[in-house]
């Protein structure tokens, strides 16, 4: 379980997030919606402390983090418990598919390098990328580049992966391939949080919708509840914009 407590951050004197409360179950997909501004993707970046909360909690399974007093080994640990999926990918440009990979598993989790190996074969191919292992980014399509980068994130087997606007960047015909495997690993039962445009994956895919404005969460509920019953008329007004 991923529990948000009162997460604030300001940049300057700009209050970006205000008071987030949010809890997220194990095995759960949380798709957060907003227009642009509201404040999502600072939200996800202060989940791994890409951005620094100026106040709140975050908790991840058994662990807990003031952010008013964390230290560095807080930070550290907190990072260990979440993988992050980028817009644009942040793939090593002059490491192959299975070298970006590995990565993660020779650093961060120690593992010697034919384990990493295999390891990162059996998710590159789970991703449909099997026969890309020794490709560089260059030679991949944006798509395929993002399949990498999920991947990459599944290897580190964090409890929550986050997933940052993952096909906004990409050709609209390559959207689909890579809503589908993020479809695929949720149905693995991995938790994730997913800040995303596309709102037939959300209706899809999603357990829980969160709708953000102005840096707070104006409204959440089941798809159904947020796409078909919307109480708040910010949440009305910004669908009606969208669909
Ligand atoms: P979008 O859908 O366009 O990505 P968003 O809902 O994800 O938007 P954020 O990127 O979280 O919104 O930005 C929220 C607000 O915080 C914006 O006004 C943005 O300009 C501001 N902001 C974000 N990062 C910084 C930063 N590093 N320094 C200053 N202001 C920032």
């Amino acid at each position: 379980m991923i529990k948000l407590k009162q997460i604030s951050k300001s940049f300057g004197r700009h209050q970006v997030l205000n008071h987030i409360d949010l809890t997220v179950a194990k095995g759960e997909v949380v798709v957060i919606l907003g227009p642009s501004g509201s404040g999502k993707t600072t939200l996800l970046r202060c989940v791994n402390y890409l951005e620094k909360p100026s106040g709140g909690e975050i908790a991840i399974g058994d662990f807990k983090l003031d952010c008013r007093h964390a230290r560095k080994k807080d930070i550290h640990q907190l990072r260990q418990r979440t993988a992050m999926v980028f817009q644009q990918y942040n793939l090593f440009r002059h490491k192959t598919a299975l070298e970006n990979v590995m990565e993660g598993l020779l650093i961060v989790k120690k593992l010697p390098k034919e384990e990493a190996r295999k390891k990162s074969i059996a998710l590159l191919e789970k991703v449909g990328l099997g026969a890309k292992l020794d490709a560089y980014p260059s030679q991949l399509s944006g798509g395929q580049q993002q399949r990498v980068g999920i991947a990459r994130a599944l290897a580190l087997e964090p409890e929550v992966i986050l997933f940052d606007e993952p096909t906004s960047a990409l050709d609209p015909e390559l959207v689909g391939e890579v809503l589908a495997v993020i479809r695929k690993i949720a149905k693995e039962g991995i938790t994730m949080i997913v800040v995303t445009h596309e709102m037939g994956f959300a209706r899809d895919v999603a357990n829980h919708v969160v709708f953000m404005d102005g840096g707070v969460i104006v409204e959440e509920g089941t798809p159904t509840e947020v796409f078909n019953h919307p109480r708040e008329e910010r949440t009305k007004q910004f669908l009606k914009r969208i669909t």
